[in-house]
């Protein structure tokens, strides 16, 4: 009998902690590869050579010299390591990556006006390492594309001869995707009938992700709610009509979090470990806020937390036009957050006319973010749309029961408290729907009602503590999933 083959990924990004980081992906990144290999497969990651990858990952090997093809110009390949450990290849490109600026955005927070080329290099690079015509001895079985960025890996691989790697194309955020004048097709060398509706073509233009989402042999989404809800308007951007034709080719995988860096075990900010046998040293942790936010000392004075970026999708401003309901219950608040100025100067407004009840903090800010997971009572989230969320996730295992609107992930990942949750206990948290001030009120007051009653919060609590929200869950659906693809197809 032949010998089982490994299970090799070829996981592609464009963006990966704590190299370069931008959102939600970078973690992703940085985490699941690493949580992959424990579990046995065998993982590279494959991205730009930006600075940041170049003088963060020290030692490095030449593998092979790329020709150049369509306007992408010719490359190295080279070899190494994520600080984690999870060996790295490196497309090396100095005309397209190596310039000051981010990964999108040139220093004036301007998109790079040939990110077409760069990241049409990085699908060519990914699909070709996948196929029988790869320059390396090395060849995965699973092609991981993640967001636009690599979008068009799949279209490539579609075009290329022989034997190849199955394709997942991951979605961590849909409201990117990539699209381009239709010249880009010959710029990155993809053959005129891959601009058709079937393949990379999008109302005359043409969509990196569009391009994935067709020619993946799967997609996924990073939570199993959110790829329901994308099929539809308004959450499928345009694209609803593509996902629910391949619902059957869809799948939610709720991502994980970083387990070490959020434990009350062991977090160096936060004023007192505690875990869920000694859930009354979270106390300590309450006080510590209310001292650091200027907030009253009271022990018996609710505290709600929330910790976001202020933009739309996240619904800060649902907590301003229910601030005054709220302040009455009365409850105190914590908030933490920057982006939108009208919102940054509304937040601060209400500090400042309710001093000792809210606490306000504009910027980013890791500290006092794990402050307000160990001390607040409850946590607030009331995003209007959620692929996955982590803040929801932290809270239940900091013992800080959340209160959520029901969306996207926050549906997968709280169980509302409900007579059923709580006899079985499976209560974690509290759904709120629909997306309203009155629903948003009447979800907080659910949650005050549960924390008067010490005996039904302190179950609340260690039920969510109890809870695995590591990505060795996820990447064990990762696994599952590549292991049906293979078996789709004769080894
Ligand atoms: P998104 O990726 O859409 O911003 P998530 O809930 O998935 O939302 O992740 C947000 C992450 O960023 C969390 O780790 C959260 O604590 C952190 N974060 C957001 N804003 C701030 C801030 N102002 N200060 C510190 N951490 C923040």
């Amino acid at each position: 009998m032949a010998a089982k083959r490994k299970l090799s990924v070829l996981f592609v990004t464009s963006e990966a902690a704590p190299l370069v980081k931008t959102g939600g992906l970078a973690d992703v990144s940085g985490s699941l590869p690493g949580a992959l290999m424990a579990q046995g497969a065998e993982v590279r990651v494959l991205m730009p050579g930006y600075p940041a990858v170049m003088e963060g990952v020290k030692a490095k090997g030449r593998l092979a010299a790329l020709p150049p093809m369509g306007e992408l110009p010719g490359c190295q390949l080279l070899a190494g390591k994520l600080p984690g450990g999870v060996p790295l290849f490196i497309v090396d490109c100095p005309p397209l990556y190596r310039r000051p600026g981010g990964p999108y955005q040139d220093l004036t927070g301007k998109d790079w006006a040939d990110n077409d080329l760069r990241f049409g290099l990085l699908c060519y690079v990914a699909a070709l390492l996948s196929g029988a015509n790869s320059p390396i001895s090395w060849r995965p079985r699973i092609l991981h594309c993640n967001d636009w960025q690599s979008g068009l890996a799949p279209a490539y691989l579609n075009f290329m001869p022989g034997e190849k790697a199955r394709s997942v194309m991951t979605i961590h955020n849909l409201a990117y995707q990539g699209v381009y004048p239709a010249v880009t097709l010959s710029r990155v060398g993809l053959p005129p009938s891959a601009f058709a509706a079937a393949g990379v073509e999008y109302y005359g233009n043409l969509s990196f992700l569009k391009g994935g989402l067709h020619y993946a042999d799967h997609i996924t989404t990073v939570s199993p709610n959110y790829a329901r809800e994308i099929q539809r308007e308004p959450l499928g951007m345009g694209l609803q009509g593509l996902l629910a034709h391949r619902a059957d080719r869809l799948t939610g995988i709720l991502n994980g979090i970083d387990t070490d860096s959020w434990d009350p075990e062991s977090d160096p900010y936060i004023a007192k470990y505690y875990n869920s046998v000694r859930l009354p040293v979270k106390l300590e942790n309450k006080r510590a806020l209310q001292s650091r936010l200027g907030l009253l000392a009271a022990d018996d004075i609710p505290l709600i937390g929330s910790v976001g970026r202020f933009t739309h999708q996240k619904g800060f401003d649902l907590i301003l036009q229910c601030a005054q309901a709220l302040l009455e219950l009365p409850v105190q608040l914590a908030v933490l957050g920057s982006g939108d100025a009208e919102l940054q100067d509304a937040f601060q407004q209400l500090a400042r006319s309710n001093p000792g009840k809210v606490g306000v903090q504009i910027g980013y800010d890791e500290s006092l973010a794990h402050q307000i997971e160990a001390g607040a009572d409850i946590f607030l989230m009331p995003s209007r749309f959620e692929p996955c969320g982590l803040n929801q996730m932290y809270s239940q295992r900091y013992g800080t029961p959340p209160v959520v609107h029901a969306t996207g992930g926050l549906v997968d990942s709280v169980i509302d408290c409900t007579p059923q949750s709580v006899a079985d206990k499976s209560a974690t948290g509290f759904l709120f729907s629909p997306m309203t001030p009155e629903a948003m009120l009447a979800g907080v007051n659910r949650a005050l009602a549960a924390w008067r009653d010490k005996k039904l919060w302190r179950q609340l609590q260690k039920n969510g503590m109890a809870r695995d929200f590591s990505w060795d869950a996820s990447a064990e659906r990762y696994l599952e999933l590549y292991t049906s693809l293979l078996a789709e197809q004769p080894a």
